[in-house]
């Protein structure tokens, strides 16, 4: 049975947060004399920026939970996906452990390399399941490996570099089984898969955790916008424990005037879909392109015949792609992301010039 409190680090549970001095007040009237801003205003052309944010920001939740289909209070908004990545592991892990009965994260690479940095730089154990070759989880790999002191199993689907979706049968039987942990599915790429997100079964699931970004299929990276969807009492702990401000006054407006065009931002995908089909095409008819992995995403994973020396020739030619040829299950691939058209075919034009290793 899930029980979060038995599953967060004890002086999680009984942490006093920091109390900002917008909390409570933020968006209501008066003369703000609580939190030592620059009533003046500030040197930007607009003179704006000079008041400190909602520290929850409730506009893009009221927005944003309708076109989720989930509550407001089930959103977590984080300076990108990689600070809920890095709040979860805190609030739950236990650092400095090692033993058999050490707290500990499960990840199955090959994936997304957060959540093994976040590990390790709060010292948390980590167990590593790998992805069978069909890139799928080895489900009783995975239900072997995990323990009283697994407190976080990650799921990237679709997932990066790979590009697939995760068989959601193998993913129901892992949040059915570590009833005890969280089970994140992070869908940083789920705009380009055509399958429903997992965000439908929060309420199936009190264990059940869904990451997904604005960086993506939003384009909007330089924002610096993650989602984290998931129980209302688990988004709590996430308040508690996050810095007082974390979502900047611009990337508040940028992101709630992006999601006024939901529509245009569902025609960038189609287009990237379709860019995508076009550009796998065409490398596999080059004669060094070996395979081109299925994707569920905006990029592709490509196996050449001879990767890192096409990377580096690409690199030369100020193509820049992802080499991923030494990561295991990946050996000899790069990862492509889909680009504009024109850059799409700037690739298969260098590609098409290529002669072989130059060393
Ligand atoms: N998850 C996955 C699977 C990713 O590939 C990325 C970025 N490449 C992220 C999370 C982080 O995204 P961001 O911090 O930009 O939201």
């Amino acid at each position: 049975m899930f029980n979060l409190q038995s599953l967060l680090r004890p002086h999680i549970l009984t942490l006093t947060p920091y109390s900002s001095a917008r909390d409570e007040y933020t968006g209501k009237e008066g003369v703000f004399l609580d939190a030592n801003e620059n009533a003046l205003g500030s040197t930007t052309d607009s003179g704006q920026y000079n008041r400190y944010p909602d520290p929850y920001q409730w506009a893009i939740k009221e927005r944003l939970a309708p076109i989720k289909g989930v509550r407001p209070e089930q959103i977590f908004l984080g300076n990108g996906s990689d600070e809920p990545i890095d709040l979860l592991i805190r609030a739950t892990c236990q650092p400095g452990q090692s033993d058999a009965s050490a707290d500990n994260i499960i990840i199955m690479p090959p994936t997304y390399g957060m959540y093994e940095v976040s590990a390790t730089i709060n010292d948390v154990t980590l167990v590593k399941v790998p992805l069978t070759a069909a890139f799928q989880l080895d489900t009783d790999a995975v239900l072997a490996a995990i323990t009283p002191g697994t407190k976080i199993i990650w799921i990237c689907s679709p997932n990066n570099p790979t590009g697939n979706l995760i068989d959601p049968n193998a993913i129901r039987t892992i949040l059915n089984a570590a009833s005890h942990a969280l089970v994140v599915v992070d869908e940083a790429y789920i705009d380009f898969a055509e399958t429903a997100s997992w965000t439908s079964e929060l309420d199936n699931y009190p264990n059940l955790v869904v990451l997904q970004t604005f960086s993506k299929a939003w384009g909007l990276a330089a924002l610096r916008l993650g989602m984290c969807f998931a129980s209302e009492e688990l988004i709590r702990v996430l308040n508690k424990i996050k810095p007082p401000y974390n979502i900047s006054a611009p990337t508040q407006s940028l992101a709630l005037e992006a999601l006024d065009h939901e529509r245009e931002k569902n025609e960038m995908v189609a287009q990237i879909l379709a860019d995508r089909q076009v550009l796998a095409e065409k490398l596999l008819s080059l004669p060094i392109v070996q395979h081109i992995y299925p994707s569920d995403a905006n990029f592709l994973l490509v196996r050449f015949t001879d990767a890192k020396a096409v990377f580096e020739y690409l690199i030369n030619r100020q193509v820049i792609v992802r080499d991923r040829s030494k990561v295991k299950l990946c050996e000899g691939c790069l990862r492509i992301t889909v680009g504009t058209p024109d850059e799409n075919e700037r690739l298969l034009t260098e590609l098409r010039q290529y002669n072989g290793p130059t060393t």
